[in-house]
């Protein structure tokens, strides 16, 4: 960083308007996501931090918890603060993440993990997290090939012995690389005996989308819409599917908590703190010096540089009032900085799938599905709160 000024914010590209007036954070409520290291115990094929080598780049967290605090009085007052711990893997930083949650005990934790060193932590950690959001890609054999030999087994094993000090919820969460993915394996993480009570996906971003591998997940896609639709009585616990169905039942919900805004968070609430106090709207493009937001150190905080833009075609797609943008990295590189590559291979692709799904959805009349419930299964739709840590979109 450069010189510190003596105002706020110090950041010399912000506006002078945003100085005297703007909150940074739209809305009530922040989600505050720590990077405790940028390096992790595993080697998934596909990482997304390996984007610009920050995989690994930052071990030790620069700044202090003094400067965190004064941080968030400076620019997190009033606001309802949860925190997702986040990496690297940030279970490798255990003492950061007991500093933050002992001098903050009033906020609300989340664990972003890859589950291999999940019962290491103390049992008074783990029932104060209301989420653990657990990567996994499927199947044992899906999951080893992008991890590594064992690890599916050496997940579940340590998720079994800390599901009942887990206070909160457990989320399989699965990027959705490998075309030949079946509905069988994604089918399984949330089967009656399963430790995972929810499962959310992303569609990978990444050129992985060749041949007939559209067609295959749409194949799979289809087994799965069927499957949520076919009880009224017990959710079926798939998270992109409780809120696509509950935008299009319930349309303000897509708009509530982000202003109208992606429902990733990235425009909106979310803050990613690097290990070196730098924060950034989207854990993914922290290499852009250009989405730069803020600095804990120099305790400076300025609104999400990344928005919608004009070039973006979402406001005349048919998949907008319910999706709302989806992945703003994903279009900030096909339409702002125009990378047509990217745009053909992984965007266009991820589009077609989203459309899809809607009208998949639609197929079901998501509205008479939605009357029929009973009341506990549409609270769930409507107020999971897993939908506050995730994008909901996938
Ligand atoms: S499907 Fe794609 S183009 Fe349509 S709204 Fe979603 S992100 Fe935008
Ligand atoms: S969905 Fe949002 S947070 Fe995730 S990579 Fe895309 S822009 Fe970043």
């Amino acid at each position: 960083m450069d010189t510190p000024l003596q105002f706020y914010p110090r950041n010399p590209a912000a506006p002078v308007a945003e100085a005297c007036n703007a909150d940074p954070i739209v809305g009530n409520r922040v989600e505050l996501q720590l990077l405790t290291t940028l390096k992790c115990n595993l080697k998934c094929s596909y990482c997304s931090l390996g984007v610009g080598d920050v995989l690994g780049s930052q071990v030790h967290v620069e700044y202090s918890m003094d400067q965190l605090v004064a941080f968030a009085e400076q620019h997190l007052a009033g606001k309802e603060v949860y925190v997702t711990f986040y990496g690297g893997e940030p279970t490798l930083n255990r003492p950061m993440m007991i500093e933050v949650m002992q001098r903050f005990p009033h906020w609300r934790f989340q664990l972003q993990t890859n589950g291999t060193l999940l019962d290491d932590l103390p049992d008074w950690v783990l029932a104060k997290l209301s989420n653990v959001l657990i990567s996994i890609d499927g199947g044992e054999a899906t999951t080893d090939g992008y991890r590594g030999r064992g690890i599916y087994r050496q997940v579940l094993k340590n998720l079994r012995q800390t599901r009942d000090q887990i206070g909160g919820s457990v989320t399989a969460r699965v990027t959705w690389g490998n075309p030949a993915t079946t509905f069988d394996e994604l089918d399984g993480l949330v089967e009656d005996d399963s430790p995972f009570d929810y499962l959310y996906w992303q569609f990978v971003a990444d050129e992985m989308y060749e041949g007939d591998s559209v067609e295959r997940r749409k194949a799979v896609l289809v087994q799965l819409i069927d499957r949520f639709f076919a009880s009224t009585d017990k959710l079926y616990p798939l998270i992109p599917l409780m809120g696509m169905v509950r935008n299009k039942v319930l349309p303000n919900r897509a708009q509530e908590l982000y202003a109208g805004r992606t429902q990733c968070r990235v425009s909106s609430h979310l803050i990613n703190v690097m290990p070196n106090g730098q924060i950034y709207p989207c854990p993914d493009m922290m290499y852009v010096p250009t989405m730069l937001m803020g600095s804990v150190q120099d305790n400076w905080l300025k609104p999400s540089p990344l928005q919608q833009a004009p070039s973006m075609p979402c406001g005349s797609c048919e998949a907008y009032s319910w999706c709302r943008g989806n992945c703003m990295k994903n279009m900030y590189l096909g339409y702002v900085k125009n990378d047509l590559r990217y745009r053909a291979n992984v965007v266009e692709p991820i589009c077609d799938l989203l459309r899809f799904m809607g009208r998949e959805i639609d197929r079901h009349d998501p509205q008479a599905w939605f009357s029929k419930l009973s009341l506990p299964v549409r609270r769930q739709i409507t107020d999971c709160e897993v939908y506050e840590y995730v994008e909901v979109m996938p």
